[in-house]
């Protein structure tokens, strides 16, 4: 806090709540202790390619050693297990225009990129389609990436990545999900990233399909050398009742 915001705050107190329970805080922390303690942030072990939590001493987690195409992305990390009460809340930055709640998601992005000391040259948010886009009025993904770019001094791009098939939001299974993002997004300009890392944001990573395509466009067509990703949550070990992502 700067000394100015510390005088404002002494001669006009405000009243802080939590984000997540409501309950009221001392300072503009946004999350109060309780829910820091109790929220599924991602603590443990995680696979070194696309960050989810691994229980025993693998590597890698079952979907990446699995996996039979080459990787495209890098690497992702993710704040949070996509568990209640995230789940709730990333449905309300997507769905009810929960535009209050994208400052301390958006920190917590930040926080994250430098807890993993991560390096980029252009930030990337995951587009939507524009049909979507105009329907929901904003790309969360956007949303969420701005603190990164504005704190680090990242340009972002929101140009030249564009999804040019409007795939459904919602499908079964993993296999459905692959075969709707395969072709769904392309680089306007190729080369445009020629030896560049490209840093993607996105809310939710669950098999890594979306991700996955987006990283191979950018480096098959825009030439990037590096994609890394970063998303606000992780889906646990698969639970087909959640979208695919
Ligand atoms: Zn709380
Ligand atoms: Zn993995």
């Amino acid at each position: 806090m700067s000394l100015k915001e510390k005088i404002l705050n002494l001669l006009y107190p405000k009243h802080y709540t939590c984000l997540f329970c409501h309950t009221e805080i001392d300072e503009a922390l946004d999350i109060c202790d309780t829910c820091q303690k109790t929220l599924p942030y991602i603590k443990d072990k995680v696979c070194l390619r696309c960050g989810q939590v691994v229980h025993d001493e693998s590597e890698y987690c079952d979907n990446c050693k699995r996996s039979t195409e080459p990787w495209k992305f890098d690497l992702c990390r993710s704040v949070f297990v996509y568990t209640y009460p995230i789940t709730k809340m990333i449905r309300s930055i997507k769905y009810d225009n929960a535009k209050y709640m994208f400052d301390t998601f958006g920190k917590l992005l930040t926080q994250l990129y430098l807890d993993h000391e991560l390096t980029c040259d252009i930030i990337i948010p995951v587009p939507l389609h524009e049909e979507r886009r105009k329907q929901r009025g904003y790309n969360q993904a956007e949303w969420l990436a701005m603190d990164l770019a504005t704190s680090q001094n990242i340009p972002m791009d929101t140009e030249h990545l564009i999804r040019s098939t409007n795939t459904p939001s919602q499908t079964s299974t993993i296999t459905t999900r692959k075969d709707n993002v395969a072709g769904a997004f392309t680089v306007t300009i190729p080369n445009i990233y020629h030896n560049k890392t490209i840093l993607l944001v996105d809310d939710v990573i669950t098999s890594g399909a979306t991700i996955q395509e987006c990283a191979r466009v950018l480096k098959d067509i825009g030439g990037a050398k590096q994609v890394l990703a970063l998303t606000l949550a992780h889906s646990p070990v698969r639970d087909t009742s959640l979208p695919i992502k």
